[in-house]
């Protein structure tokens, strides 16, 4: 142990500094599975910016230290972005003499003057949240721009998925808001549309999907709806800043992915209907197709057989092309319950499942359904430690998981995949999401004896081990 020189007075001591021998980690692991110190998101504000940069005419203005905007520019234009990011002289000086709403206003002057800019998006972010930003403070409109405040400190939003939610409801709550009528009997009801003509009525019998998904998606869900008499009227997130504008119009929101909280909140006070989970797998797309049909108030009988057709294809796809290992979900997308339930109906065991985002109302039906087919664990908020420690318990076949993860899982010779760019860049959703998702994950699992051949290669024959236990779904 080395000598600590501790000045005179000084209460800390070298007892109090060194108070244990350094630990090794344990063989074949790259993180202490003793502690959670590695969280699995990225900066929240990732999110918003990934929303907002990408819509045509928005420019967003950042309010944040010098630090973030280093690290947030680059991952934003690495993932997102292909137009610059506006920030304020914003630093210490500024912090101290609270200015932080004069260098918010200042930034969105700058962000409002970009040409072709429609809406100036000031984010947020913890130091300007913490000194206080009083959104009173900022103007609504500059210059003919309209002004919103997204605020995504990493303290009150955990994860960047959930601040996808922040920005799009930001946007809602400006271009969809509530509005009110007093009907005959004196009650006041949510106004859902603006007036009765052909155009209004046409889009309500449409629907938005809410929730980023890969562009293959939108299109056959939209062929599916087209076969009800329906059709999708947008995506959001979406490019075009319309888009917001027609979501108090539509005859019901999908709300696809469960970490809508708070974009979901505003459209339901709006008086939109909304239909929680998504068509992934052949039960949830029968499910899903019926009821968006009934919210619809569409023609029964055809949605039955629409419902049904679609079902069957699903079913026949997984008869071709059935799973058969135990496979780990360990994303940070909270889109992480869907794979799993399309996984576990393809024939595939699925004991552990990991995610950034919390739980909610809108996680209860997917975990219910998991947990009834043999899903041990769902981790929400989790760390890396978390999931390295369910790797050693379960021993899977094949690991979906963040990028430490799968080099973990590699390391010790199971297949792992990156799950952000293998599996959440194609689609999922209905029979057509459903057979390129399982192709994928089917020869991931074949692909077993190469990686077990690559570790012993590197490291040598492995002790003999005893075979995964199997998992008692009764207990
Ligand atoms: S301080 Fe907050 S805003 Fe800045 S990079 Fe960290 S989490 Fe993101």
């Amino acid at each position: 142990m080395s000598t600590i020189t501790v000045p005179e007075g000084n209460p800390i001591t070298p007892d109090l500094i060194e108070t244990r021998a350094p630990s090794k980690l344990p063989a074949g692991h790259s993180v202490s599975p003793d502690h959670n110190l590695t969280p699995q998101t990225m900066c929240p504000a990732f999110g918003s910016l990934r929303v907002l940069t990408r819509i045509d005419g928005v420019q967003t203005a950042m309010v944040t230290d010098t630090g973030c905007l280093y690290g947030l520019t680059f991952v934003t234009h690495f993932y997102a972005a292909r137009k610059s990011i506006a920030a304020p002289a914003f630093g210490t000086k500024e912090l101290v003499a609270g200015n932080v709403a004069e260098a918010a206003i200042a930034s969105c002057i700058e962000a409002s003057k970009m040409p072709g800019t429609k809406l100036v998006a000031a984010i947020s972010l913890c130091v300007a949240e913490t000194a206080g930003l009083t959104e009173e403070m900022l103007p609504k409109q500059i210059n003919g721009v309209d002004v919103i405040l997204v605020r995504v400190p990493a303290y009150a939003i955990h994860s960047h998925p959930e601040a996808k939610d922040v920005a799009i409801n930001a946007l809602l709550k400006r271009y969809a808001p509530a509005q009110a009528e007093v009907a005959e009997d004196g009650v006041e009801r949510p106004l859902t549309y603006d007036g009765s003509n052909e155009e209004e009525e046409a889009l309500r019998r449409k629907v938005i999907m809410l929730g980023e998904v890969f562009p293959a998606d939108p299109i056959s869900v939209d062929a599916v709806l087209k076969r009800l008499g329906s059709g999708l009227a947008a995506t959001l997130p979406s490019r075009n800043l319309d888009d917001y504008k027609l979501a108090r119009r539509v005859g019901a929101i999908a709300a696809v992915h469960p970490f809508y909280g708070g974009s979901v909140a505003t459209l339901r006070a709006a008086g939109v209907p909304i239909i929680s989970g998504a068509p992934v797998g052949p039960e949830a797309s029968y499910n899903w197709i019926k009821a968006i049909a009934a919210a619809l108030k569409l023609d029964a009988d055809l949605a039955e057989r629409v419902a049904a057709e679609e079902r069957d294809k699903c079913k026949a796809v997984i008869n071709q092309f059935s799973l058969n290992g135990r496979v780990m979900v360990c994303g940070y997308e909270g889109n992480e319950l869907l794979y799993a339930r399309l996984l576990v109906e393809a024939g595939a065991e699925v004991p552990y499942i990991s995610t950034s985002i919390q739980k909610s109302l809108y996680t209860a039906a997917d975990e219910a359904w998991l947990k009834a087919r043999g899903t041990r664990e769902i981790v929400y908020q989790k760390t890396l430690e978390q999931d390295v420690r369910a790797l050693d318990r379960y021993k899977p076949d094949l690991v979906l998981g963040t990028t430490p993860l799968s080099a973990e899982a590699k390391q010790r010779g199971i297949p792992g995949m990156y799950y952000t760019n293998m599996l959440s860049v194609r689609p999922l959703f209905l029979s057509a999401g459903l057979a390129g998702t399982i192709q994928l994950i089917r020869d991931a699992l074949e692909r077993a004896p190469r990686y077990a051949w690559m570790r012993e290669f590197f490291e040598g024959p492995r002790p003999p081990e005893s075979a995964p236990a199997p998992i008692n779904t009764m207990d």
